[in-house]
């Protein structure tokens, strides 16, 4: 089969950095090796960087940022307790049902869509919650929310985010703000293939969590021994868990140390700037941007469909014309709003005014 090489300008997977994707063709260690352990250390470590955090339980779970959704819920949710979620998008409510799955009482905080979560609102919705969470990066909507305010008004609750569609974009800094847990995706800004969920707790959230989960797999306490108890180095306190997805360590770690080289502040700023390029250049365009001003993503604009316009059928003709995938809109503006993505290996220049001059010559 012939897979064409795509730009991937949706809402992710976006094109992983070239030395994540050379990693996975490195030949295969075995999954308790030395060699195998020190690159999960190495990975670890470099996670905690792009997580802003010191958390000695900083790992990739082996699985997608769904679930990394799931075990931060499952380890910390036992039934009847409060989880308060401010909904402003198709995450933070896939957050609510995953939270009720896990027998929380949830109360959500709905939002408009297009708009960041109001602090206030979210932290006055109960007076004791054990977990408030809220999604960072809204990838349906493109909007960012204040992490730093809420954390600094949630009281003795635990914070628990969503960065799939932060990490490694824009500033994230896990322990200035007082998050407690978190769980991202490798797919976007991290620039490497879909697969792995970089998941952080520190000590506080440790001490609350449930000591036997409903979920094996997702058990933090039994993969403690798969990374290594507490972060611990070397291979003295690995144990089986499950089988490390090797290729996919490899490779993140590789997107990591490519991200680390650039420096995270470079690499936000290149975020930052391809965004308003795209973001100027849709407006210049006539075009009209969908999230709010002031709480718009660099490396996920979202963008209304002009009116009259068939959604679906200029996408078709980007992909069979230039080979570029957009994303529709999520839940109710599926038809309405394109999702353009420049993230990772992707938030250049280049990128955001191909993606314009495309979009211009389709739309006529
Ligand atoms: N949370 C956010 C903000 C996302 O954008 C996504 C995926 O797009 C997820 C969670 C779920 O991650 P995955 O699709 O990797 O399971």
């Amino acid at each position: 089969m012939t897979i064409l090489e795509r730009k991937l300008f949706g809402p992710g997977p976006s094109n992983p950095y070239p030395e994540a994707t050379s990693a996975l063709g490195l030949p295969l260690l075995g999954h308790l090796d030395r060699a195998f352990v020190t690159l999960m250390d190495e990975t670890c470590d470099m996670l905690r960087q792009v997580w802003g955090t010191d958390n000695a339980r900083t790992l990739p779970i082996s699985a997608t940022g769904s679930a990394g959704m799931e075990a931060a819920f499952v380890n910390t949710v036992s039934d009847g307790d409060v989880v308060v979620v401010a909904v402003n998008g198709l995450f933070g409510q896939r957050m609510a049902e995953v939270a009720s799955r896990c027998g929380a009482e949830v109360v959500t905080v709905e939002h408009e869509w297009g708009t960041p979560v109001d602090v206030d609102r979210v932290v006055a919705a109960h007076p004791s919650p054990k977990i408030i969470a809220a999604v960072h990066a809204e990838t349906s909507t493109g909007v960012r929310s204040d992490i730093a305010a809420l954390g600094a008004a949630k009281g003795d609750a635990l914070l628990l985010v969503d960065a799939v569609t932060s990490i490694a974009g824009i500033e994230l800094r896990a322990d200035d703000w007082d998050v407690d847990l978190g769980y991202a995706g490798t797919q976007k800004c991290l620039g490497v293939a879909p697969g792995l969920a970089p998941f952080t707790i520190n000590e506080r959230a440790w001490e609350r969590r449930v000591e036997r989960p409903r979920s094996w797999y997702l058990d933090l306490g039994l993969l403690g021994g798969y990374v290594g108890e507490a972060g611990s180095r070397g291979d003295a306190t690995r144990t089986y868990h499950h089988t490390a997805p090797v290729a996919m360590v490899a490779s993140l770690h590789a997107g990591l140390t490519r991200i680390l080289d650039e420096g995270l502040p470079a690499v936000w700023a290149r975020h930052q700037a391809a965004g308003a390029l795209l973001q100027d250049g849709l407006e210049g365009m006539g075009l009209e941007l969908f999230a709010q001003q002031g709480a718009r993503l660099p490396e996920l604009t979202t963008v209304r469909v002009p009116e009259g316009v068939d959604s679906a059928a200029v996408r078709g003709e980007l992909l069979d014309r230039y080979d570029i995938e957009i994303g529709a809109g999520a839940g109710p503006y599926a038809a309405t709003v394109w999702r353009i993505g420049l993230m990772g290996h992707n938030a250049r220049p280049d990128a955001a005014l191909l993606v314009l001059a495309a979009l211009r010559e389709v739309l006529g």
